[in-house]
């Protein structure tokens, strides 16, 4: 259900960017790092909401329940270690997000974000070699939150609006995303001068490095990924110029950096880490997502049914099958889809991990083919991994069981209030039912959890006027419908009050 259509964000923040640029000279001088003191843990968390917010609504968000499981078994590692080594303190533990957003794009970035947000791009897990070298990405950006550094740069803006600061931020990541474009957008020196600002200083990356290091070690990571995703990333930068990677940007590669890793890199020497075969895997549906163009599609379908495939080590097979797979069910090529995705059967047998992930591909394709008594075939009914649940639920939902799909989303959402792509199900499956009123408030329960509280609003509204004009019967939703537009309307008040 779809009641409103939303502004493309990167048409707000082009305004948004030409308001700052028209009122930044009034700002010009910087205070001294610490001059403002640090910001509060409750201010830096609205500020990540209002940024948060913003990305949810780019288009370019995706909720890929099969990378953001993954991602989130290594984040959570990180949090732990971090954590118990008292990086993480009782009080950020609590008051901060530490949630993950995943955006659908080629480039090489990942992205701390104000309150514990964390952008991570498509590009940088399909990039990666092995679990270690993820996991080095995020306990590097981790450190940046838990040792204050974006509250320490956000309290150096402290004379600007949080607004301005949040559109700030947002147009750094608009650059990031596409510099010619941005560089339309800020043609004034200005603009650039203002993206600087929030750059992390030497010490910064330096602290992030060394505080990242251990935190990932302590998780049990490799410590050599840290090692080979730094070498990854300064490869890459010698060898293009171009801003395409532009996790670089933000993170500069300085030779005082290199020299670091590189004592670090003794303590840590071991042979080469080798992939698992769910990393190989997940890699691969990274690489599928981020260049969805038919040319990529198609040679990722020819990189897989080569020939020298066979000569390759197992875990690079499984890498190139389910790519090829992926690609070929993007392509609607359902007969390729399935031989290699038989032939990837072959390759991870005997692997757990690798071959749940070819069995929820197979419920994938089955899904995209409309063959519900295939998916639920497949899929473990009662698993409680989300993929498995989300995809349960969606079959039975479309082959007449809404009512059990229903009871188990509310059970999931009960426990997971901000799981928005549940609420969303859970909104169908009452549609289906013919429950409209529950299927309203769901769907703006999956606005609520996405911090679009506007939205969320305009469907509770929506509801009560149902309730009015139908005179429904299920006076228990009636009240909950009530009371929640009341809150909603109260988190929006509050919302529009910090400029
Ligand atoms: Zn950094």
């Amino acid at each position: 259900m779809n009641l409103a259509s939303f502004p493309r964000w990167r048409a707000l923040l082009a305004t948004l960017l030409a308001l700052l640029i028209a009122v930044a000279p009034v700002h010009a001088q910087l205070p001294q790092l610490g001059d403002a003191g640090d910001l509060s843990t409750g201010a830096e968390r609205k500020l990540g909401e209002r940024i948060a917010r913003e990305l949810y609504r780019d288009p370019d968000y995706i909720d890929d329940p099969v990378i953001v499981e993954y991602v989130q078994g290594i984040w959570q590692a990180l949090l732990d270690a971090s954590r118990a080594r008292g990086e993480l303190t009782p009080e950020l533990d609590e008051r901060f997000a530490w949630q993950v957003l995943l955006g659908k794009d080629r480039t090489i970035n990942a992205f701390a974000l104000p309150g514990g947000w964390m952008g991570l791009n498509s590009g940088l897990v399909a990039a990666t070699a092995n679990r270690d070298e993820l996991a080095s990405v995020l306990a590097h950006e981790m450190s940046h939150v838990t040792q204050r550094h974006i509250s320490r740069m956000v309290a150096q803006q402290s004379q600007q609006a949080p607004w301005m600061i949040a559109a700030m931020v947002l147009s750094a990541l608009v650059v990031s995303k596409s510099p010619q474009a941005a560089g339309a957008v800020a043609a004034g020196s200005q603009g650039l001068a203002m993206q600087q600002q929030l750059n992390f200083s030497r010490d910064m990356e330096r602290e992030a490095d060394r505080i990242g290091f251990g935190v990932m070690s302590a998780a049990g990571f490799e410590p050599q990924g840290f090692v080979t995703m730094f070498e990854k990333l300064q490869q890459a930068s010698r060898l293009n110029d171009s801003g395409a990677f532009p996790y670089l940007r933000t993170h500069p590669m300085t030779t005082e950096r290199a020299a670091d890793m590189q004592a670090r890199q003794q303590l840590a020497a071991r042979a080469p880490v080798q992939p698992t075969l769910e990393h190989a895997v997940v890699s691969a549906r990274a690489k599928v997502i981020s260049n969805s163009g038919v040319d990529s599609l198609r040679s990722m379908v020819a990189d897989a049914e080569s020939a020298s495939l066979a000569s390759q080590p197992r875990a690079r097979q499984a890498h190139l099958l389910y790519a090829g797979t992926l690609a070929a069910a993007r392509l609607r090529d359902a007969g390729v889809a399935r031989q290699l995705l038989s032939r990837l059967d072959g390759v991870v047998a005997g692997d757990a991990a690798a071959q749940r992930q070819a069995r929820l591909l197979a419920a994938e394709l089955a899904t995209a083919a409309q063959d519900w008594p295939r998916v639920l075939q497949l899929v473990d009914a009662v698993s409680e991994r989300r993929p498995e649940m989300l995809l349960v639920c969606q079959a039975w939902t479309q082959s007449g069981r809404a009512r059990e799909a229903a009871e188990r989303l509310q059970s999931w959402v009960a426990t997971r209030p901000r799981d928005a792509g549940a609420w969303q199900l859970l909104s169908s499956a009452y549609q289906a039912q013919g429950q409209s009123l529950r299927a309203v408030r769901a769907d703006a329960e999956a606005r609520v959890a996405q911090l679009d509280f506007q939205a969320a609003l305009d469907r509770l509204r929506a509801a009560q006027d149902m309730m009015r004009k139908g005179g429904s019967s299920d006076y228990i939703e009636a009240s909950i419908i009530d009371t929640r537009a009341r809150q909603v309307a109260s988190l929006l008040r509050e919302q529009s009050l910090e400029r």
